[in-house]
């Protein structure tokens, strides 16, 4: 039996012409990846400065001792909507939550006006992109430079019919932390426009992703990798930001799922047992909060399972990291029949659709072809 999941985290690449309607200027200072001859590693140019990262290798990924685990695949519709949703139809997934690629290095930009006009441009294309087919929930871009101009194009996206909005996993160096007075106009306004907020993990915003070296520091670094998008559901959470805006919710891709309740679990006992240092005024228990407002999506830790069914966390939610190496295009079946079989319906309609749901409604449920359609 076909199981059909929906995806909390997936990605586009950008078309080569995103930026065709930026004045030239501009457009050249955007990000973009160059690949090397032989295809082993791209260049990203960022407004005057690049840097080098490796690509990853398509063939056999290796498990521990040698055990083959699976292959990695190419998906065909990478940068093809139609043969997208091919891939889609294919694997069982509906519809997705899809972040940029290179779109990630816009947190590199420092000039305000060139992010503001540049996500401009982004979110008339998503929005397009959105309205083509209804299976494509497109996050909106807000500059992370200047409250006003974050405001104003929250607004516009909305006004454009998008339902999410992306956030980097903090604010750049340089500017006020997103806990700070100075980006309360922006939680206000993705309550009042019933935005869903939405962050990539990475590392923590302006540190270098190569954060360890050595033995085990490939493995460590992936790791490190979640750390922003941890400390961004502990941050809303204990700040007050989540408590004063209950309609408020917050979707972290791609860090897993089971530190929901450890970080609660945290985040209680010094809010309980630290009033020297904690001065905060919440209606309940930071648990309680993220227990309400926080949703987290991952592709294959069976963790993130017993999170619901063992721990009592609802806001799971599966995700294909579509298509990235990291992700389950190739294997999306036989992981969801690893993670479920074996799991109450309940359980597994939570993971698989519900939790979705319950931030996007309006993608509906999978096509009724399925036995499972919820
Ligand atoms: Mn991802």
């Amino acid at each position: 039996m076909k199981l059909w999941a929906n995806s909390g985290d997936s990605h586009y690449n950008e078309p080569p012409d995103l930026y065709a309607a930026l004045p030239q200027e501009l457009r050249d200072r955007m990000p973009r990846s160059v690949k090397s001859e032989d295809g082993s590693y791209e260049t990203i140019y960022v407004d005057g400065t690049s840097f080098e990262r490796p690509m990853p290798r398509i063939g056999i990924v290796k498990g521990a001792k040698g055990r083959t685990l699976m292959e990695a695949l190419q998906a065909p519709g990478a940068s093809d909507w139609t043969v997208r949703r091919q891939d889609l139809d294919d694997e069982g997934i509906w519809a997705e939550v899809i972040y940029a690629s290179v779109g990630f290095w816009n947190s590199m930009i420092t000039d305000p006006a060139l992010i503001r006009e540049a996500l401009k441009v982004v979110n008339d294309w998503s929005a397009d992109v959105q309205n083509q087919n209804i299976r494509h929930v497109m996050p909106a871009q807000v500059s992370s430079l200047d409250i006003d101009d974050a405001v104003a194009e929250v607004e516009r996206a909305a006004g454009l019919g998008l339902k999410a909005l992306g956030l980097p996993p903090g604010s750049p160096k340089g500017v006020p932390d997103f806990n700070r007075d100075y980006w309360t106009p922006l939680w206000d306004v993705a309550e009042e426009t019933g935005m869903v907020l939405t962050v990539h993990t990475g590392p923590p915003v302006g540190e270098d992703p190569v954060h360890h070296h050595g033995p085990g520091a490939g493995t460590m670094n992936y790791l490190y990798a979640c750390y922003g998008g941890m400390e961004m559901g502990a941050m809303m959470a204990a700040s007050g930001i989540l408590d004063k805006r209950p309609g408020l919710k917050l979707l972290i891709s791609e860090a897993g799922a089971s530190w929901m309740p450890f970080i609660g679990d945290r985040l209680d006992e010094a809010f309980r047992q630290h009033s020297e240092f904690v001065r905060d005024e919440l209606t309940k228990m930071p648990s309680e909060i993220m227990k309400e407002q926080v949703y987290a999506s991952f592709q294959h830790d069976p963790t993130a399972v017993l999170t619901v069914s063992a721990m009592g966390y609802p806001n799971v939610m599966w995700g294909s990291d579509y298509p990235h190496i990291e992700g389950t295009f190739g294997h999306t079946q036989k992981t969801l029949h690893e993670l479920f079989d074996d799991q109450t319906p309940e359980v597994s309609y939570r993971i698989r659709q519900g939790a979705f749901l319950e931030l996007f409604p309006h993608v509906g449920p999978p096509p009724l072809e399925s036995a499972d359609a919820g």
